[in-house]
C-alpha cells in the first residue's frame, strides 16, 4: 500500500498504488543520519543544515503526537528530496501535485512501513517551506496500520505545522464555510476520503485544522492519536466516549461548532508553535 499526502492530495486523488517511488542507491545521498537520508541539488539548500533540521524537527513533532514508546529509530530511514525545478518536482511526486511544493509517500506491506519519502520544491524565498507539514504526515503513520491515519487528522495535524499565514488562511476558510452554510458535518468531515465538490476542499482543510485544535485542547495532544487509533477499531462514538467523554459524533458536533464560532477567523496558537508561532 502506498499513501501520497500533499496540499491537494484528496481532490486529485493521489491516493494510488501506481506510481513507484525511484529506488534510491545509497551513494547518490549528500548526507545521511540515523533517520535521513538527504539528496539536494547543486547550489541549492545546504544539506547538512537540512539533515540537523529534519532530526531536530522530527524529535519536537515526536514529543508533542507520540509517546515515548513510539519515539524510536526509523528503519528504513525517511529519504528527503529536495527539487531545484517544478519538472524535477513532478517528476517525482506525479502531474496530479503539480500546485504543491510538498510531498510525503508511505509504503506498506502488511502493516510495516517499508519506505518513507518526501519530495520538496525549493523555493528562493519560501526555501523549504513545507518540510514540518510533510515531516508531520510521516511521524504520525508511525502509529497507525498501514502508515495510513484519518484524513482529517492527518490534515489537520500536519496543518498545524504550516506557516502562521497559511494557518490563518485555513481557519479564515473555516470560519467563511460556518457563515456560507458550506460546512461540511463533523460524520462528512470525519469520514471523508474523496471530494465530491471543489468548495469542499478549503472547507475540509479549515475545519480539520479547527477539528484538531478543539480535541487536542480537551487533553494531552498525544490523545488524539490514541481516539483516532481507538476510533478506527470501535467507531467513532465509542472512542469519543472513551477519550473525551464526548457523548458521540452528535455532540461533538454542538460542541465544535459552539467552540468554532467562538474562535471566529483568526488562528490560535498551533500547539507546534516552536516550528511556526
Ligand atoms: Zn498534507
Amino acid at each position: 500500500m502506498q499513501i501520497r499526502s500533499c496540499g491537494l492530495f484528496l481532490i486529485l486523488g493521489l491516493v494510488h498504488s501506481l506510481t513507484q517511488a525511484p529506488v534510491a542507491q545509497a551513494a547518490e545521498w549528500d548526507i545521511e543520519s540515523a533517520n535521513f537520508q538527504i539528496r539536494t541539488f547543486r547550489g541549492g539548500p545546504s544539506a547538512s543544515q537540512l539533515l540537523k533540521q529534519c532530526e531536530a524537527l522530527r524529535s519536537d513533532l515526536q514529543q508533542v503526537w507520540l509517546t515515548a514508546e513510539d519515539r524510536g529509530d526509523w528503519s528504513p530511514r525517511c529519504q528527503v528530496y529536495v527539487h531545484a525545478t517544478k519538472a524535477s518536482y513532478q517528476t517525482a511526486v506525479g502531474r496530479g501535485a503539480a500546485q504543491t511544493s510538498g510531498s510525503s509517500l508511505i509504503q506498506a506491506v502488511r502493516g510495516e512501513i517499508i519506505s518513507r519519502r518526501i519530495d520538496l520544491l525549493y523555493d528562493a524565498q519560501k526555501g523549504t517551506s513545507a518540510l514540518p507539514h510533510e515531516l508531520t504526515h510521516v511521524v504520525l503513520a508511525d502509529r497507525f496500520e498501514n502508515g495510513r491515519p484519518p484524513r482529517w487528522l492527518d490534515e489537520g495535524v500536519a496543518t498545524m505545522a504550516d506557516s502562521p499565514e497559511k494557518r490563518m488562511l485555513h481557519h479564515r476558510d473555516c470560519h467563511q464555510a460556518l457563515q456560507s452554510g458550506d460546512a461540511l458535518r463533523v460524520v462528512q468531515l470525519l469520514r471523508l476520503e474523496q471530494f465530491t465538490s471543489a468548495k469542499q476542499v478549503p472547507a475540509f482543510y479549515g475545519q480539520s485544522l479547527s477539528l484538531v485544535h478543539f480535541l487536542a485542547e480537551q487533553d494531552e495532544p498525544t490523545r488524539l492519536i490514541d481516539f483516532a487509533e481507538a476510533a478506527s477499531k470501535r467507531g467513532y462514538d465509542r472512542a469519543l466516549r472513551e477519550i473525551y467523554q464526548i457523548e458521540g459524533i452528535e455532540e461533538l458536533e454542538r460542541r465544535w461548532r459552539k467552540y468554532a464560532w467562538e474562535v471566529g477567523p483568526k488562528a490560535p496558537q498551533s500547539l507546534v508553535s516552536f516550528i511556526a508561532p
